[in-house]
């Protein structure tokens, strides 16, 4: 993707930074140096999400040349669609599971090591290292929870997709999902204005246009097909 950078390879994927999340990384550290580890902690999470898209995609041999990093979250570009919903199912879903894997496999130890007090009592603070752990373990089920919305751009709309595709076909589903991103993005933009917050309008201005972004791309795959059928 254009204006990004490359950081490394991992299982021959080569994962980039787009330089708008640099930005935030120098506006994070200006928080104070927990603010930093947080934001690269949650980096670690969004590209190992992003990672296990990835593999799942190539197993249904869809390559994946590179994951770029961005304010909003990971985008995985794929060489090609899924040929089938159910491949389209599990290339979604096994994201937002990774998530909740984390939840679940490190609750114990969490709880052992930061105590029920840190974990459950003051979360979403970095007053202290422990806080900051605990924080960062609960963005996995924001993460989780996020991207389950069913509706386009977050994997949950993908979900959907792939779950009504075989009912209602492919384009009437996709339109669906982007008819509830767009619904969403909407919600979204009235909570941040009655909330006085700039970043979620920003978020939900995004959220709106890559719904749409989906809706095209089956618009465009549509066309291709038609054209095909009447050379
Ligand atoms: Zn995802």
């Amino acid at each position: 993707m254009r204006g990004s950078v490359k950081l490394f390879n991992i299982f021959g994927i080569s994962i980039n930074i787009h330089i708008t999340f640099l930005f935030l990384m120098v506006f994070f550290l200006s928080g104070g140096i927990k603010w930093l580890v947080l934001m690269i902690g949650v980096f670690c999470f969004v590209t190992l999400h992003e990672v296990c898209h990835s593999l799942v995609a190539r197993h249904y041999g869809i390559e994946v040349r590179e994951i770029t990093l961005l304010p909003i979250g990971g985008i995985a570009s794929m060489s090609s669609m899924p040929k089938k919903p159910i491949q389209e199912f599990f290339i979604s879903i096994v994201g937002p599971l990774f998530n909740f894997a984390v939840i679940v496999i490190f609750y114990n130890p969490m709880k052992s090591l930061l105590g029920p007090e840190v974990l459950f009592y003051r979360p979403f603070s970095v007053a202290t290292w422990p806080l900051t752990l605990a924080y960062l373990y609960w963005i996995n089920l924001m993460l989780a929870a996020f991207n389950l919305i069913p509706a386009f751009p977050m994997d949950g709309g993908r979900v959907l997709r792939s779950l009504l595709a075989g009912r209602i076909g492919y384009g009437k589903a996709t339109k669906f999902a982007v008819g509830l991103g767009h619904i969403f993005a909407i919600g979204f933009a009235y909570f941040g204005i009655v909330n006085f917050n700039i970043v979620l309008v920003a978020i939900a201005i995004f959220i709106y246009m890559a719904a749409s972004n989906e809706g095209h791309q089956m618009d465009a795959k549509e066309a291709l097909k038609k054209f095909k059928i009447g050379e």
